[in-house]
């Protein structure tokens, strides 16, 4: 090697030593110490240590009728929460904004129904905007009203049904709509949902109340509301209920 090559050599991994020296972004600028809540994750499908169970088998304490302050008129069997056709929706006592929920159905097997009557109930958040629940295993309908839609709005990605008599299971994320002082929308309810561990709703803007005629509309409503589960007079079985907020 020439000796002018040797010097220019030496002189430029001088300079980048030097450089290095002075990095004024070492990889510790981008590392963060944050008091990280610990939460003590549940084996064999028990919730998580800060969950709040919604209903775990044993009482319905945490629920009361939809539509007025009194008990929710369905029964538990055999640990299992199910809907009694016609005694109305049931809702929490508690209100809830943006939470994380855990929820088991099972549609029940039912003879000669086709399409919406197939075993539908639903759950509503805050009371107010459905996601389907519904056989949809062989079972046809109109694709935004089928389970995992947000009803009347988005249908599901994917159809990740289970035949009617087995468990399904929704993980979801929903995050409140917010409301300016005058009552103008600032930003929509979201939702992610997982059927069966398979995404099935992907951080969809919410259109508004989930609406049976006409287009969902959004009203001013509070931070926080109950959830609610519907009944469509089909007797869907209900398990392993828990909410995280958010
Ligand atoms: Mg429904």
């Amino acid at each position: 090697m020439k000796p002018i090559l040797t010097v220019m050599l030496a002189m430029l991994s001088i300079s980048l030593f030097a450089q290095d020296k002075e990095d004024k972004f070492p990889a510790s600028a981008t590392e963060l110490y944050l008091d990280v809540p610990v939460v003590t994750p549940g084996s064999n499908n028990e919730p998580p240590s800060d969950a709040i169970v919604l209903f775990d088998g044993k009482n319905l304490s945490k629920w009361k009728k939809e539509t007025k302050d009194s008990l929710p008129g369905w029964k538990i069997e055999n640990g299992e929460l199910v809907v009694v056709p016609k005694k109305g929706g049931i809702a929490t006592k508690q209100s809830f904004g943006d939470i994380q929920l855990h929820i088991e159905w099972m549609s029940p097997v039912m003879k000669g129904e086709t399409g919406q009557g197939y075993a539908n109930s639903g759950i509503f958040f805050m009371g107010k905007y459905e996601l389907q629940v519904l056989n949809s295993h062989g079972n046809e309908t109109y694709s935004n009203g089928q389970a995992g839609s947000i009803y009347k709005q988005y249908a599901p990605l994917v159809n990740a049904s289970r035949p009617p008599g087995t468990w399904q299971e929704y993980d979801v994320i929903f995050t409140a709509p917010k409301f300016s002082e005058k009552g103008t929308l600032v930003s929509p309810a979201r939702i992610t949902v997982f059927h069966n561990g398979v995404l099935i709703q992907n951080n969809v803007s919410i259109w508004g109340n989930t609406s049976f005629k006409g287009l969902p509309k959004y009203t001013k409503h509070d931070e926080k509301l109950p959830l609610a589960l519907q009944d469509h007079t089909d007797p869907v079985r209900y398990r392993n209920i828990w909410v995280r907020e958010l």
